[in-house]
């Protein structure tokens, strides 16, 4: 290769590279290569079948170490470009789950409130969910479920609590309201750990004889 050539491919590297956002190392992928691999050691390939009424949920990895700080990371410190690995890695679990066996879903991201939303630019659910799709090749209702009301953040508090923080947080959008499309909804999150959001939005989906199959969430605590 000539000296120019090899200059010119330096140089295109150095654009194409950006910062890895858990380690600030230099690289060409969402994550550098060490921090995928503390990220992959968080997988759990945890599938928790319907019990007693409740969802059947698929979640990829455990809410600790390298995967919870790349889920801060991808929220509040503006790496969305992480929602692609991530939502990758949900959807090949996916493939390989149980609740492959339901056919046909569409696949809706639980949404953020508008004024939230546009704080942050983004719906880190959303992007996963555009990235799920991308590998699972089934339909994505980006906007299915609406968030109605602004609700107080959820870590403070009890469970009840929670409940009563999400009554009515939810209404479905008008293209999927009674049975349209004619497919079973999988609701996907980044992070799952009560349930108390995934029951407010089976029960605004169920208000509208929407049928649900299941969960699916990046990670749960
Ligand atoms: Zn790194």
């Amino acid at each position: 290769m000539p000296a120019w050539t090899r200059s010119f491919a330096r140089l295109l590297n150095l654009f194409l590279e950006s910062n890895c956002p858990l380690c600030q190392r230099s690289t060409a992928n969402a994550f550098c290569l060490d921090c995928q691999r503390q990220v992959q050691r968080c997988q759990l390939h945890h599938f928790q079948p319907s019990e007693r009424g409740s969802l059947p949920l698929l979640a990829w990895g455990g809410y600790e170490g390298a995967l919870k700080r790349s889920l801060a990371a991808l929220k509040y410190n503006n790496s969305p470009q992480l929602a692609r690995p991530l939502g990758h890695w949900l959807a090949q679990a996916w493939l390989e789950s149980p609740l492959v066996a339901v056919k046909p879903i569409t696949v809706v991201p639980i949404p953020m409130h508008e004024a939230k939303k546009r704080q942050r630019g983004f719906n880190q659910a959303e992007l996963l969910a555009e990235a799920f799709c991308d590998v699972a090749k089934v339909p994505l209702q980006r906007h299915g479920l609406v968030r109605v009301r602004e609700t107080e953040a959820q870590f403070r508090l009890s469970a009840t609590e929670r409940s009563q923080n999400l009554a009515n947080a939810f209404e479905v959008n008008e293209s999927l309201r009674d049975g349209r499309p004619q497919s079973a909804v999988l609701l996907l999150d980044d992070i799952y750990t009560t349930g108390a959001t995934a029951n407010a939005a089976v029960a605004a989906l169920r208000r509208h004889r929407v049928a649900v199959c299941g969960m699916v969430a990046v990670a749960k605590s």
